[in-house]
C-alpha cells in the first residue's frame, strides 16, 4: 500500500466527527488513559451490562429467589440470548442457543455432525486453527475410536486440496486468532458440502466483529463467544448454531435434562428435545447469561456493513500512521492486507513482541501476545476513536524508538498473555 498524503491528527479528528458510530462509545465504561486494542481477546464492558449485573443479583436472586425461573423467564435465557446473537450471525429464530463454552460447544456440534456421517471419519482443519478446537477433535477420537474421528491437519495453501470425498466435517475458524487472516466462508462452505462433508464453524473472531451470514451461506453448524466481540464479559457463555434442517437427525453425547423433551417431567429415559434445545445440557449459567443479554443490546441498532467499515478503517489507519514511523519498520505485518482476505484485527511479528506488548500495557495501550511472536491487536469499532488510533501507534513509537521495552521487567512471562 502507498499513501501520497500523511495522515494527520487533525484527519482522524474529522473521521471521528463523521463517524455515524461515534456516539455508541458513550454506552460503555471505559477507563481512564486507556486505549483498549483487545476487545478481540476480551470486550469492554456496556454499562448496561453492569447495571443488568446488580439488578439480576440483588433484584431477582435476592428478592425474588427460585421464582425468577418463570418472573424473570431465567429458563429462557439460553433461547432469548441465542436468537439476538442469531440476528448478528445470519440466523433466523430457532437456531442458535448460549449455553457453555466454546470448546464444550464444539463437542456437542462435532458430535452431531459426525452423527450424519456413519461412512466417514475425517474431520478436516487447518494447523493455524485455535488449539482448543482441535484440543476437543482428539479428544473425541480418544473416546470413539480413530475409525469414527480423525483428525486431518493441513496448510492454509493446501486446504481447498484436501477437502475430498473422505472428509466428514470441514472444521474451520473463520478469522485466525494469530494473523486475523479471514476464509471466504459461502466458498468454503459449498466446496466441501459438493463432496458429501458437513461444515463446523468457529466464529470466535467474526462474531459482532463483522457481518456473518451462516443461512445465507447454508453453513451446517457454528459455534462462537460471548465474551469476545460481544462483551459479555470474562468467560461469558458461548452459543452454538445449528441449522433448522439438521434438528430431526442429529443427536449429540451431552445428553443433561435442560436438553430432554421434558425436563420437569423427570422421567426415567432421556428423550431429545425438538430444536435446537437439544444442544443444552445442564442448568443455565444465570448470572454471565444475563450480563451477555444485557451487553447484546448495545449491537440491537448497529448495522454490521457500517460496523464493518469503521473497522477496516481504523485498522487502514493503524497501519498507514505505522509507516509514517520509521522506528516502527521492523514490524511485519502477517495479516493480509486484502479487505476481504481479513478480521478485525492486525498481527505483527517481532523478535520482542512480548515485550513491546508489555511495555505498552505500562503506557497505557492494551494489546496481546500470541506465541512465539506477534503482537496483536484488535480494533472494535463501537468504542474505539480514530484518534485513539493515532495515540496508540504515538506510544508504540514511543515505546520502540527510546527503547523502553528493552528493559527487564518487560521481560517478565505472566500467565496470561
Ligand atoms: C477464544 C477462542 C475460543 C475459546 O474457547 P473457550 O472454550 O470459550 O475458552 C475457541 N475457539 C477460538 C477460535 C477462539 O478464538
Amino acid at each position: 500500500m502507498t499513501h501520497d498524503v500523511k495522515l494527520t491528527y487533525a484527519a482522524l479528528k474529522q473521521c471521528d466527527l463523521d463517524d455515524p458510530l461515534l456516539a455508541k462509545r458513550a454506552a460503555f465504561h471505559l477507563p481512564d488513559n486507556t486505549l483498549y486494542l483487545d476487545g478481540n481477546s476480551l470486550g469492554a464492558m456496556p454499562k448496561i451490562a453492569a447495571e443488568r449485573a446488580a439488578e439480576v443479583v440483588s433484584q431477582q436472586w435476592g428478592e425474588h429467589l427460585i421464582t425468577s425461573w418463570n418472573r424473570h423467564n431465567w429458563i429462557d435465557l439460553p433461547f432469548s440470548v441465542g436468537d439476538k446473537i442469531g440476528r448478528l450471525i445470519g440466523a433466523a429464530p430457532g437456531q442458535v442457543v448460549c449455553c457453555d463454552s466454546t470448546s464444550v460447544n464444539l463437542f456437542k456440534v462435532l458430535c452431531a455432525a459426525l452423527s450424519l456421517q456413519p461412512k466417514r471419519h475425517t474431520v478436516l482443519s487447518v494447523n493455524g486453527n485455535f488449539p482448543t478446537d482441535l484440543y476437543m477433535v482428539e479428544g473425541l477420537s480418544q473416546v470413539t475410536g480413530t475409525q469414527r474421528c480423525q483428525l486431518k491437519l493441513v496448510d492454509d495453501a493446501k486446504l481447498e486440496a484436501a477437502i475430498n470425498q473422505e472428509v466428514a466435517v470441514l472444521l474451520l475458524t473463520q478469522v485466525d486468532f494469530r494473523s486475523g487472516r479471514l476464509f471466504d466462508m459461502a466458498k468454503l462452505t459449498r466446496l466441501a458440502q459438493d463432496k458429501g462433508a458437513l461444515v463446523i464453524w468457529d466464529l470466535a473472531h467474526s462474531a459482532g466483529a463483522l457481518p456473518v451470514a451462516v443461512d445465507e451461506c447454508n453453513v451446517d453448524f457454528a459455534i462462537g463467544c460471548g465474551y469476545k466481540y460481544f462483551n459479555g464479559g470474562p468467560g461469558a457463555p458461548a452459543f452454538i448454531y445449528a441449522a433448522r434442517r439438521h434438528h430431526s437427525t442429529i443427536s449429540q453425547p451431552l445428553t443433561g435434562w435442560m436438553g430432554h423433551k421434558t425436563p420437569f417431567s423427570f422421567d426415567t429415559r432421556y428423550e431429545k428435545a425438538p430444536g435446537i434445545a437439544q444442544f443444552l445440557t445442564g442448568t443455565p449459567a444465570v448470572l454471565s447469561m444475563s450480563v451477555l443479554d444485557a451487553a447484546l443490546e448495545v449491537f440491537a441498532d448497529v448495522d454490521m456493513q457500517q460496523l464493518r467499515q469503521k473497522s477496516l478503517a481504523l485498522s487502514d489507519c493503524f497501519q498507514q500512521l505505522l509507516s509514517q514511523h520509521e522506528c516502527l519498520r521492523g514490524l511485519e505485518r502477517i495479516t493480509p492486507y486484502n479487505a476481504d482476505e481479513r478480521g478485525s484485527q492486525l498481527a505483527y511479528r517481532h523478535p520482542d513482541a512480548y515485550a513491546l506488548c508489555q511495555a505498552l500495557i505500562k503506557q497505557g495501550v492494551i494489546a496481546d501476545f500470541r506465541a512465539p511472536d506477534i503482537l496483536r491487536l484488535g480494533f472494535t469499532p463501537l468504542y474505539l476513536r480514530y484518534v485513539d488510533i493515532w495515540t496508540a501507534v504515538e506510544i508504540l513509537a514511543d515505546v520502540m524508538r527510546s527503547g523502553e521495552y528493552l528493559k527487564t521487567e518487560y521481560q517478565v512471562k505472566h500467565k496470561v498473555t
